[in-house]
């Protein structure tokens, strides 16, 4: 079918993509009413953010209508803030790629475990939520490290696809390479290079020539499937249209572990001690997927983590770098229908009194 084109483009390349695969272009960068009949594909770009090509990067994959998910490393994220931001207002899903890239098969658990939260934090400090992808560098993985991956509520990412852009692939080859996906397939690419770059028109062209989309990748799966409709900060993809918020204070909550206790500044709620206390209640469900805030605050200047667990499941972790009081978000949550019970668990140990937690808001 072909459709009318409607807007008027500013690029001449993207204006002869639209025009060869008929998009409806409705309003906005983002809005096509495109053909995905024949599944989605999970486009993903590593090693960023960076200021000498992650801006180029977004403004071609908007151009083209394009999303795609972004395994930055952390040291990255630290340095380029408002990058990591830029990379969600433009739509993409950021996942976690290590902090240092190193190979992390040859580390211990709690070096990998390092790698791994220092990244959650710098991009829930730039986003406001933690990723819940992740990509080992090199593909490497085992046993050990999908321990740590399932401690911080991570799903391991890998790709079914190499663009070879790493390897000196030229943009043909990178197209060439797309052309081979099928539906639920993840290809490996890089915020790093100009033949990248430059293959994003094609790209878009050979997807809607086949009646393909770019989509979020499942943090169920690993594989790629329909955006669920929003931005997706944390990697996760956003929460179903909510209903109303509600909100538990932390003080209200069933309180367990050694030293957990009420406290009255910097707010009125409760402290956990790293030393895996918790505070817990029970939520009843009618729906399977929800978003969760949680505001709490570092009760020092390290660095707080807070697991979130429904029925006895990890199913992400809140990271709170300092003592202003802040709230962060895990959305796209799984939790099942009924009632479940929830838990807020301090799982960092530094020694010292570590989290002190206001409430959670479900929607
Ligand atoms: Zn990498």
């Amino acid at each position: 079918m072909f459709k009318t084109k409607v807007k008027r483009w500013a690029a001449i390349g993207t204006l002869a993509v639209s025009l060869i695969t008929g998009s409806l272009v409705v309003s906005g960068d983002e809005a096509f009413a495109a053909d995905c009949s024949n599944g989605y594909v999970g486009l993903t770009y590593d090693d960023g953010p960076n200021p000498s090509n992650t801006t180029n990067l977004l403004n071609a994959l908007k151009q083209n209508g394009l999303r795609a998910t972004m395994f930055n490393l952390g040291q990255n994220a630290a340095n380029n803030p408002s990058l990591v931001q830029a990379q969600v207002a433009a739509g993409m899903w950021v996942g976690n790629h290590s902090y240092t890239h190193p190979h992390m098969t040859s580390l211990s658990s709690a070096q990998m475990s390092s790698e791994i939260t220092r990244t959650q934090q710098a991009i829930q400090s730039a986003t406001g939520s933690a990723p819940k992808l992740f990509r080992p560098p090199y593909g490497e993985t085992n046993a050990t490290l999908k321990s740590v991956e399932a401690q911080n509520g991570l799903t391991e990412v890998i790709w079914n696809v190499d663009s070879g852009d790493w390897n000196g692939a030229s943009t043909a080859q990178i197209v060439a390479a797309v052309g081979r996906m099928q539906n639920g397939d993840v290809i490996l690419m890089h915020d790093q290079y100009q033949t990248t770059l430059q293959a994003i028109p094609q790209i878009a062209q050979n997807l809607a020539s086949r009646k393909m989309c770019a989509g979020m990748i499942s943090t169920s799966t690993g594989r790629a499937v329909a955006p669920d409709g929003g931005s997706t900060g944390g990697g996760g993809g956003t929460t179903n249209p909510p209903s109303t918020a509600t909100r538990t204070e932390a003080e209200s909550m069933t309180k367990a572990g050694q030293y957990t206790g009420n406290i009255s500044s910097p707010f009125t709620g409760v402290a956990l001690y790293a030393n895996n206390d918790l505070v817990k209640f029970t939520q009843n469900f009618t729906t399977g997927t929800h978003s969760f805030s949680l505001r709490g605050a570092s009760s020092n200047s390290s660095m707080a983590r807070v697991d979130l667990k429904i029925g006895g499941v990890t199913k992400g972790s809140f990271y709170y770098g300092g003592s202003s009081p802040a709230v962060y978000t895990i959305n796209n949550v799984s939790t099942g229908t009924g009632n479940q019970e929830i838990q807020l668990v301090c799982t960092t140990d530094n020694g010292t009194w570590d989290v002190y937690l206001d409430y959670l808001e479900i929607n």
